[in-house]
């Protein structure tokens, strides 16, 4: 077996291994190193292991609007049967990916790569030593943990995809979409839920509409918010952990997660060595192309810290395999990107948010209200919102905002228009499809409110 490869991939993640592949296929001799499980975070502890527990706590909402629809349903859940299903399809998708690699004849090492300089990568495990032309970084990020007394009781979403039994209740502290999408899924399975978050409302960076929908939809779920507030230490009491908050105020919990943000995959990786250079915010700064401070070395997905989610990173990896193997310079366009939160209620969004739009000269804003229709023979009095934000008089739309069921399948679509540059015009040319919540995007007459000189009238 060689140790000279044309490129040599640090990270077998959305990024690498669609990099790998590509790159594999346009004839070079590629090597994919990975140190945990082929597929990544995306596929081993993201995504798709989280996305399938959202479905399972899905079914709560359903067997409570069951019997407005005349059934009659006595359910019971089972966490180990979920698990040990998900484990397999986990495995699965591995197998895969793995077989993806290997088709086009890349290797796949299962070690940890660190850089010894522009050219050559040692294996930690086994020392072998592999020379490359190229070599790709995509080591993606890691949770991170607050340095406080006790921060070892806790646990991230990695150890959330394998908990050996469901909390009889749990503190989620963050209010990113991460801390959303678990305490949906925990609340949707029966755990009494609290969020505790120190900034004042869950998704920061989100349209206003779609965080004060997202607060009242988690509420409504019987989940706890507690806002302005930060966990200061955790200690063990009995069977339960002890939280002291920064009002003072201590609470037992039978969990504790942290969804406390990400941070890139960096560190005792031999970065300085190679001279690859970070940005001040310590992710490894790259061109538009994914060039590293050093030429022979490129950098993709999470540990860029260009946008961190799975198509971004797929995206960037295929444009890198491009550029650098089919002789076809290629930048991603990373302006406008959508975005999914797949809590219960679902967001999403793409482009400008109200705020946001409001400082880009003259809006309109179009807003619908209304009840799902699954709930409309329920009491249930859940808001379904949707949302389209134009230039003043039928001009460009410039941001959409979903929040409730199927928002992520909606917004997907209106990728597509927007990414055309579609006008508020071309929705109205479009037909309504009925009875659907999609429907209202492209039915909306007169704006709710507009912007005309950043002021709201
Ligand atoms: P990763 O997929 O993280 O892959 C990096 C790989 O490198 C890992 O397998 C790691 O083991 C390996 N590695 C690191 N260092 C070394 C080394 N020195 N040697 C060898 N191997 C190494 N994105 C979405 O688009 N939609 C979602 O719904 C979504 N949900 C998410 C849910 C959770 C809980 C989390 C944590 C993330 C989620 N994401 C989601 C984000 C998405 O998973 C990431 O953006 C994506 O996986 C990034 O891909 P990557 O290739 O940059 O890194």
């Amino acid at each position: 077996m060689t140790d000279k490869f044309d490129l040599v991939v640090i990270g077998g993640g959305s990024g690498g291994v669609r990099a790998a592949r590509l790159a594999a296929g346009y004839g070079a001799k590629v090597a994919v190193i990975e140190e945990y499980r082929v597929g990544g975070t995306c596929v081993i502890r993201g995504c798709v292991p989280k996305k399938l527990f959202v479905y399972a706590s899905r079914f709560a909402d359903m067997f409570d609007v069951a019997a407005s629809f005349g059934w009659s349903v006595e359910a019971g859940f089972d966490w180990p049967t979920l698990v040990a299903n998900k484990d397999k399809e986990i495995a699965r998708l591995e197998a895969a990916y793995v077989a993806a690699l290997e088709k086009p004849g890349a290797e796949v090492i299962r070690d940890r790569g660190i850089l010894l300089d522009g050219n050559r990568v040692q294996l930690a495990a086994s020392g072998r030593v592999l020379e490359a032309g190229t070599i790709l970084i995509a080591t993606g990020g890691h949770p991170f943990i607050p340095d406080i007394p006790g921060a070892e009781l806790g646990f991230t979403s990695n150890e959330a995809f394998h908990l050996q039994q469901l909390p009889r209740s749990i503190l989620i502290e963050g209010g990113g979409y991460i801390a959303a999408e678990f305490a949906t899924i925990f609340a949707g399975l029966g755990v009494d839920t609290t969020i505790v978050y120190r900034g004042d409302c869950v998704l920061r960076g989100f349209d206003e509409d779609m965080r004060q929908g997202m607060s009242a939809g988690l509420q409504a779920r019987g989940i706890r918010l507690i806002y302005a507030t930060q966990v200061r230490s955790l200690r063990r009491s009995g069977s339960d952990i002890l939280v002291s908050f920064s009002d003072e105020v201590e609470a037992p919990f039978g969990a504790v997660m942290f969804a406390t943000g990400r941070r890139p995959n960096v560190e005792g990786y031999g970065l300085e060595a190679a001279g690859v250079d970070l940005t001040e915010d310590g992710f490894i700064a790259v061109d538009k192309y994914s060039r590293t401070s050093n030429p022979s070395i490129y950098a993709v997905g999470d540990v860029t810290g260009r946008s961190a989610l799975t198509p971004v990173a797929i995206r960037e990896g295929a444009a890198f395999a491009e550029t650098v193997f089919n002789n076809n310079p290629t930048a991603v366009d990373h302006s406008l990107i959508g975005t999914a939160v797949f809590a219960e209620p679902e967001v999403a969004s793409i482009g400008l948010t109200e705020a946001e739009a409001a400082t880009h000269g003259d809006i309109d804003v179009y807003i619908a209200r209304f009840r799902p229709m699954i709930n409309t023979l329920s009491d249930r009095s859940e808001r379904m919102v949707t949302k389209l934000i134009t230039a003043a008089g039928g001009g460009r739309v410039m941001g959409c905002h979903v929040l409730g069921p199927g928002a992520a399948e909606i917004i997907q679509l209106v990728t597509v228009p927007m990414t055309m540059g579609a006008t508020k015009a071309d929705f109205d040319r479009a037909v309504a499809m009925h009875p659907t919540a999609a429907e209202e995007l492209v039915t909306f007459r007169a704006p709710t409110h507009r912007y005309r000189g950043g002021v709201k009238l």
